[in-house]
């Protein structure tokens, strides 16, 4: 069976990567280089932020993405030669107003990545003690890990180039779906090059919108841009993530800290302006001041795929028997990456699911209205 995947982030690479293991070939196209959009500039924690405040239906994916990314990275490290870093570095939280709320959901769901304790300073200074005296309190969640995300795509994108039922053809901007009588039979790409497949996968995260007048079905997918800015400190020298009023802070091994993120509605671009760039210091150097010292390495910003309510589509299209959805991952695409992948080839190959594939339906496009942020 062959499957061709529009869009190469992590939703078309994960959904490449189950269908080549079940035996499928698959052609995945992506209209610039593989892996350098919304996926490589996210922040890479493993956990929607705030799980209570999202739809159940997101921590459901979510809750998987940790463990399937050790054993992806058991598996693609030996081929690609690249290892992502999984580092369960733990997070504190330092918004009050969500301390109650946290507890109460560790407690009723017992998920063990949610597992929470509540600390007093002293305990916080304990675990981080970077983290400023003004902060007495904290809830922390020791199991949270964060994964180099430009490193998994790379990872991915390596491991998928080197196999044998693979083709990866980038800079190929898809533009049309040819579709007979509810069937696709083939895509168009900008130089009228027709590629035909059995299956076709729309995984164009932030850009999905484009697809409405060619299936006549409202896509209620728009880009919302995220920036970022990355410092460079000593090897190990922030022990935890740390977040206060949705702005992050996350330490990676060696010593690069990565500090988050901002919303803004301002269509596809992305270019980081200094004002936001402001707040995200502003927010990042309360919770640690002692980050003033150190260099800004890298600034930039991503197009995350917002949907209503941040639940993603899975599922075949509306009025199409071949044509299936994997998109609408909004701030949490990393951590849904591969229960969303897997969910997706179950329903492809008729297999029985990880979790209740209604919840996720692309027939809710038929009903869903735009709900921006
Ligand atoms: C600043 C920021 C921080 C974030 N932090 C986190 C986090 O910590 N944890 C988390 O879980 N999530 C996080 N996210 C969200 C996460 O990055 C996204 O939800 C996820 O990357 C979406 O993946 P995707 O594959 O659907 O989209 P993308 O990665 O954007 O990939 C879509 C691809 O489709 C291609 N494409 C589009 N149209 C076409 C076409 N017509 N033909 C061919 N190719 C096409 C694009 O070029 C692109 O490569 C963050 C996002 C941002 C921006």
């Amino acid at each position: 069976m062959k499957i061709a995947i529009i869009g190469a982030g992590i939703s078309g690479l994960m959904s490449a990567l189950e269908l080549v293991e079940q035996g499928c070939s698959v052609i995945v196209f992506d209209q610039k280089s593989a892996g350098k959009a919304a996926s490589w500039a996210g922040g890479g924690i493993l956990s929607p932020m705030y799980p209570w405040r999202y739809d159940p239906a997101v921590n459901l994916l979510a809750r998987h993405g940790k463990s399937l990314y050790i054993e992806w990275n058991q598996k693609l490290k030996p081929v690609s030669g690249i290892d992502f870093e999984i580092q369960e570095t733990g997070m504190m939280i330092f918004d009050e107003a969500d301390f109650e709320q946290g507890l109460n959901y560790a407690q009723k769901f017992q998920e063990p990545m949610q597992e929470c304790h509540y600390l007093h300073q002293k305990q916080i200074k304990q675990i981080n003690p970077l983290i400023s005296t003004q902060f007495q309190h904290a809830l922390y969640f020791p199991q949270i890990a964060n994964i180099r995300n430009p490193r998994l795509l790379q990872s991915i994108t390596r491991y998928l180039k080197q196999h044998p039922q693979v083709e990866l053809i980038e800079n190929c901007c898809i533009h049309q779906l040819n579709k007979v009588n509810g069937k696709i039979q083939s895509v168009t790409d900008q130089n009228y090059q027709h590629y035909f497949a059995d299956h076709f996968v729309i995984s164009t995260g932030a850009w999905s919108q484009m697809w409405s007048a060619q299936l006549d079905i409202e896509i209620p997918i728009r880009p919302i841009q995220g920036q970022m800015v990355l410092f460079k400190t000593p090897q190990n020298w922030l022990p935890s993530m740390c977040m206060n009023k949705v702005m992050y802070l996350i330490p990676r091994a060696d010593g690069h800290v990565v500090c988050g993120s901002s919303m803004s509605n301002c269509g596809f671009d992305i270019t980081p302006d200094a004002r936001t760039q402001q707040s995200i210091l502003d927010a990042c150097f309360e919770m640690v001041p002692e980050l003033t010292k150190y260099p800004i390495v890298k600034q930039w910003a991503g197009l995350r795929p917002s949907s209503p309510h941040g639940v993603p589509y899975i599922g075949k299209i509306p009025n199409t028997n071949n044509l299936w959805a994997n998109f609408g991952h909004f701030r949490n695409g990393l951590c849904m990456g591969p229960a969303s992948a897997r969910l997706l080839r179950q329903l492809i190959l008729n297999q029985p699911t990880l979790v209740d594939p209604a919840l996720y339906s692309a027939e809710r496009l038929n009903t869903d209205l735009l709900a921006m942020p």
